[in-house]
């Protein structure tokens, strides 16, 4: 497919879907070069919009703002919204998902997504294509920094679930046609990982995304082989999710001989942050509203802080300064990209490790996560594994939860498995959040690192 028919199709789709998204890229290309001033403005005006709509429209915060004695329709600065409390899953999860839907909304018409948060509680959110036209726009503008256009080759190598919905197929073709090519993150096995960089190597994509430690593991995986030659086409490899050391970052760059870009975002937040082609990782500070805090306070450049956001274009489910469970701290420091977005020094996010079977096969964790999520009565989960071919898994259970519920995620685990893994459970009523970063990590593999 050359790139402008793949660019069409992806046009054409967008807008099948009525998303609007060609113009707000191009809204997003303008307002990445505000001044700081213009910004804080322009920022204003966007919280101001969504509260008085949250306001107006959706039940959990007409109430909120009532109690606190809040007006969105006079707030006057920014320092009156961070007057606001925070919003948490718990809170979420209190008050029922639909006290945070506007009124008016078909929930039938939102796209219904489940958020495994950085303690493995699942929550389901509802978007509207506002706020998935944003995503999209803040994506197409984050490889545009790194001179990538739509309709160019890519590979994302990311997980594909076991049996596709009628849906699903019409989507991978679609996806086909726009010139991507996936990858099946679930199964790195040596066998398929040689596949892949025969794909790599023929397909000669411009771009290759996924998940961070897959990626990773692949390099790794050519290190070893002694093939780290013919990926030339490739301009930038972007990294999600689950973030890298520099130093894997740089095998990575070493294999590919590329760029290797972070970005940061979450099913809450949207698109929380992206790297610019100087390396640095500058908040989307014209798709959210982003806080550090520690004990509830504000804190200062060069201090670690919670993150709290708000993404400006939430409207079917407003989430209004949502604590994130990751860990940032900001640089006082400008940026020779000349962006004045503010850059985020250093992340401490969620981590997924790679779950190793007794064969060898290295199933990434999200193939668990999103099993053990789905299980009913599960509050949060832990899961650790301490040897090849088996896994401790440790459910915080609510009032919901029967052993079936187990039963039911042993025999999903021994379908992606294919039975090679011995699971033992750990039933408690509260999981502790034990010392510093264990609660940002709940797919532990303390043998995984011998593998890489
Ligand atoms: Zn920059």
């Amino acid at each position: 497919m050359t790139p402008l028919f793949s660019k069409a199709v992806f046009y054409l789709y967008e807008t099948l879907q009525g998303r609007d998204t060609m113009n707000q890229y191009r809204h997003f290309l303008e307002t990445q070069w505000y001044t700081k001033e213009r910004l804080q403005v322009y920022q204003f005006y966007k919280l101001k919009s969504l509260l008085e709509h949250a306001y107006k429209n959706v039940a959990y915060y007409a109430e909120l703002f009532d109690k606190h004695g809040f007006n969105p329709y006079i707030m006057n600065s920014l320092s009156d919204f961070k007057k606001l409390p925070f919003l948490t899953k718990k809170i979420i999860r209190d008050n029922g998902i639909d006290r945070f839907i506007a009124r008016g909304t078909d929930k039938n018409k939102l796209l219904k997504v489940k958020t495994g948060g950085s303690t493995g509680d699942p929550l389901v959110l509802y978007l509207c294509d506002k706020r998935r036209t944003a995503d999209m726009a803040a994506k197409l503008r984050m490889v545009s920094w790194q001179g990538i256009d739509i309709g160019d080759k890519r590979i994302r190598l990311r997980g594909i679930p076991a049996g596709l919905s009628f849906k699903g197929r019409v989507n991978t073709f679609l996806i086909y046609l726009m010139n991507i090519r996936v990858l099946n993150a679930f199964d790195m096995s040596e066998k398929n990982m040689e596949r892949y960089v025969e794909v790599i190597k023929r397909y000669k994509p411009k771009i290759l995304t996924g998940y961070a430690n897959a990626i990773y593991l692949l390099a790794k995986f050519i290190e070893k082989k002694g093939v780290a030659s013919g990926y030339s086409s490739l301009k930038s490899i972007f990294a999600g999710a689950e973030g890298l050391s520099d130093r894997q970052k740089d095998i990575i760059a070493n294999i590919f001989n590329c760029s290797v870009i972070s970005d940061y975002g979450s099913m809450e937040g949207g698109s929380i942050a992206t790297e610019c082609p100087q390396g640095n990782l500058h908040i989307a500070s014209d798709n959210v509203f982003l806080e550090l805090v520690r004990e509830e306070k504000e804190v200062f450049f060069e201090e670690e802080g919670e993150v709290v956001v708000t993404n400006f274009y939430n409207y079917a489910m407003p989430l209004i300064r949502y604590k994130q469970d990751d860990i940032a701290v900001l640089s006082g420091a400008g940026c020779p990209c000349q962006r004045e977005f503010p850059v985020i020094k250093r992340l401490k996010g969620r981590k997924l490790d790679f779950i190793i079977s007794p064969d060898g096969r290295m199933i990434h964790g999200v193939a668990f996560k999103d099993i053990i999520s789905e299980a009913r009565g599960v509050e949060c989960f832990r899961l650790v594994q301490k040897e090849a071919g088996r896994i401790t898994i440790t459910l915080e259970k609510n009032e919901h939860f029967s052993p079936e519920a187990a039963d039911e995620i042993k025999k999903k685990i021994d379908n992606l498995c294919e039975k090679k893994l011995e699971v033992d459970f750990i039933l408690t009523d509260k999981i502790e959040s034990s010392h510093e970063g264990t609660k940002y990590k709940y797919i532990v593999s303390e043998i995984a690192g011998n593998y890489f």
